[in-house]
Parts: C-alpha cells; sequence; structure tokens
C-alpha cells in the first residue's frame, strides 16, 4: 500500500482508500515515474462481497496500491460505518480521464480485455476524444493462464505505462496479481465493463441514476442475467448495517 492505514477504510474486511480522482491521477503519475509495477483495484459492493467468499480476491484487493472506492453503496459503507469517504471514484469514469492525462504526459496506454474488437474501438474512441494519446497497442485474449504467455509477450513488446485490464471482476483483478511483476507496466488497474461502455457496446446508467445508488436497476435492465449476482447488494447493506449495530 501506498497510503497508510489511517488513510483506508475497511468495509468488511477490504480496504479502501480515501483518495479522489485528482488524488487518483497524481498517485499514477507517480507510479510511473518510479517505475515498479503497481496494481489499481476499483472497489464496489459486489467485490466486497466476493472478497467474503473468495480469500484470495480479498488478499489482491488488499495488497493493491491502490483501492479505489468504486460506486455509490461504498460511500454509503463508509458513512454507516463512522468512516465517510471524500469522492467516488468510478472506474469507468476513470478511464477517459487517465487517457487525458496519459495524452499530456506523453505515457502510453494498452488496452485489454472484452470482446474481439471492442479494446480497439475504445482506443479509437478516445483517441478522437484526446488527440496525441498514444495507445501502445490493444487485445483482446482472455484471463485463461494458457494465454498468458502470449498477452505478456504483447505487452512487453509495447511497452505502456499504464496497461488497462477488462477481464471483469474478480477474474482481472486475480490475472493482473499473478502477472503484476513480469508485466514490468508501472500501472496496471482492473476496469471491467469500461471498453464495452466507451466503445458503446453497453450503456451507461444516466448520472442521476448513478448518484441515487440505482446503476444496478439499469444494469438489470439491459442485463438481466446478472440478477443472481446483484443479490450481493441487498446482502452486502444488511451487513454493513449489522456492523454498525455491532459497533455502538
Ligand atoms: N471479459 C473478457 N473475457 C472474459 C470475461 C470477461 O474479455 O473471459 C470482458 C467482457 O467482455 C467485458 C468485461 O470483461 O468487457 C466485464 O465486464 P463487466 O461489466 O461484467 O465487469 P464486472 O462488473 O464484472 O467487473
Amino acid at each position: 500500500m501506498i497510503l497508510d492505514d489511517n488513510d483506508t477504510v475497511n468495509i468488511l474486511g477490504v480496504h479502501i482508500h480515501d483518495v479522489t480522482a485528482q488524488d487518483t491521477l497524481a498517485h499514477i503519475v507517480r507510479f510511473i515515474a518510479a517505475g515498479r509495477p503497481r496494481q489499481l483495484v476499483t472497489v464496489n459492493p459486489e467485490f466486497v462481497m466476493e472478497a467474503r467468499r473468495d480469500e484470495t480476491f480479498r488478499r489482491v484487493l488488499n495488497g493493491a496500491d491502490l483501492a479505489l472506492p468504486d460506486g455509490v453503496g461504498i460511500l454509503w459503507a463508509a458513512r454507516m460505518l463512522g468512516r465517510p469517504l471524500r469522492e467516488r471514484v468510478a472506474g469507468s469514469d476513470m478511464v477517459p480521464q487517465i487517457a487525458a492525462q496519459a495524452a499530456e504526459q506523453g505515457h502510453r496506454l494498452y488496452l485489454l480485455g472484452a470482446a474481439p474488437g471492442v479494446a480497439a474501438a475504445a482506443a479509437r474512441r478516445l483517441q478522437r476524444a484526446t488527440p496525441g494519446l498514444t495507445v501502445a497497442g490493444t487485445w483482446a485474449g482472455s484471463p485463461a493462464e494458457t494465454e498468458a504467455p502470449d498477452i505478456i509477450r504483447r505487452i512487453h513488446e509495447a511497452r505502456p505505462h499504464v496497461l488497462l485490464v477488462a477481464y471483469g471482476a474478480p477474474q482481472q483483478d486475480l490475472w493482473i496479481a499473478r502477472h503484476l511483476r513480469e508485466l514490468e507496466v508501472p500501472v496496471v488497474m482492473g476496469v471491467g465493463g469500461a471498453f464495452d461502455f466507451i466503445a458503446g457496446v453497453t450503456r451507461r446508467a444516466p448520472r442521476w441514476m448513478q448518484d441515487g445508488g440505482l446503476e444496478w436497476l439499469h444494469r438489470l435492465g439491459y442485463q438481466p442475467w446478472r440478477w443472481r449476482r446483484m443479490l450481493a447488494l441487498p446482502q452486502f447493506a444488511l451487513l454493513v448495517l449489522a456492523s454498525r449495530m455491532r459497533a455502538r
């Protein structure tokens, strides 16, 4: 961890950094200057619930160099537990900002994951929005270990400063943790469905729904097969409330 424990909030066993989007961008610049590989994770309530089931995932999240508070559910939980976080820092919102900063600083970006063609389409959109952005490469690949040597070879050849990985949680974050050292990329971040949003494959909830904590409802409308996973949300809320009662 780059920050000490006073800067993190523990939500049901998962540590989250109290950082803003601006802080996150500043940390990214620092990480790139320092050069050693760092892992960024974007923690939402589904991550926390998965971490309670999966010890390895919990260790990966707590070992990340930067754990961003992704989602109003996390902000709500932090408030309930008496340790409010300053700002929601959603991975999908950060990607265009990371790209803009990379263009400014002359850093190269690599987009790994999503369905074939989606990362390339997202890269084109990012480049259109951010003239001067260098995308060192895009590749769908898969988080299967048999593909890892090929992916790592591609990334070594491209030598990006920032690698964004869209294999969905927890696979993307586990994959990053397994390969962080050998990737030799200073900033590696799991971004879930971000390439799908940027490429226009899926649509993000309108801002008012996001701010009202209703992003899950929008998602359920588009991706009804996620209903089972979404049961994690009320369970998360109940556990947070129980933990608050115990602390009183
Ligand atoms: N994905 C992939 N390979 C896989 C599993 C998933 O490329 O083996 C991609 C998928 O195409 C999508 C992203 O990973 O772009 C997962 O998006 P989702 O919105 O499900 O992210 P989550 O909310 O699970 O983090």
